[in-house]
């Protein structure tokens, strides 16, 4: 038996295979020299030629610096062990994670701006907002319908959109499969009501990920090489765009 990868997230990692970089060291990344503090390695330069890219960490390198350590690393002692085996786990820290919040955000927005119907202001905060998410799952439904796409995303709610109190920050609640569906369907929707800039940067994201999605399904793994390019690609292409409308 031998080790290709694993998924799980960041913290799951660190805690069961002890890695030695991560988010609370200064170096925080097996793969790289990035820094998390002062300097010019630092991991929030996002520049394409930010001086972190320019190097990795070699296999060999990574298991000297674990060797000097007194405590075990379980994962550097399985046979097919190799630094450059992280992948991204799609599903979570995506579809389960950034995208509820994209979801919820823009769902919140299209029916606070009465993109699905009149708006009362009459009744409660959650009544009224609870409307509007019903007018927006029928509009959902018939759009999946035309397309032939299927879907278990329950109704829209204020409690669906995380929601008891009105100041809390809207998050969709969705399997992953609905969530890909959600925000393909609020893409168009966006794409249709780009009044202002702030209409056009949201049409403009909510596309990105829903491109970014068919992107990784077609393509699958273990093709992940292409997948890097070709999302290098889309962000690039769609980060170009936003700043010429952001930056004069
Ligand atoms: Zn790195």
């Amino acid at each position: 038996m031998a080790y290709s990868g694993c998924t799980g997230d960041w913290k799951w990692k660190r805690e069961e295979f002890g890695l030695p970089f991560h988010y609370n060291k200064f170096e925080i990344c097996e793969d790289c020299f990035a820094v998390s503090g002062p300097g010019e390695l630092n991991f929030a330069d996002a520049r394409d030629e930010a001086p972190w890219t320019k190097k990795r960490r070699l296999l060999t390198d990574l298991l000297a610096e674990v060797d000097k350590k007194d405590s075990s690393f379980p994962l550097t002692e399985l046979l097919g062990y190799h630094n450059q085996s992280f992948f991204e786990d799609t599903m979570h820290d995506d579809l389960l994670g950034l995208r509820g919040h994209m979801n919820g955000g823009a769902l919140k927005e299209l029916c606070d701006a009465g993109v699905f119907g009149p708006f009362s202001d009459i009744g409660a905060w959650d009544e009224r907002l609870d409307a509007q998410l019903q007018a927006a799952f029928v509009h959902f439904n018939d759009w999946a319908a035309d397309r032939f796409i299927q879907h278990s995303q329950p109704m829209f709610t204020h409690l669906q959109l995380s929601m008891k109190v009105k100041t809390r920050e809207p998050v969709l609640k969705s399997k992953a499969k609905n969530s890909q569906v959600v925000s393909q369907w609020l893409a168009d929707v966006a794409a249709a009501h780009q009044d202002d800039l702030y209409g056009k940067i949201r049409a403009m994201t909510l596309r990105a990920f829903d491109d970014f999605f068919h992107l990784v399904h077609a393509t699958r793994f273990p093709n992940w090489k292409r997948i890097l390019d070709w999302t290098e690609w889309i962000v690039t292409n769609r980060y170009d765009s936003l700043r010429s409308v952001t930056i004069p």
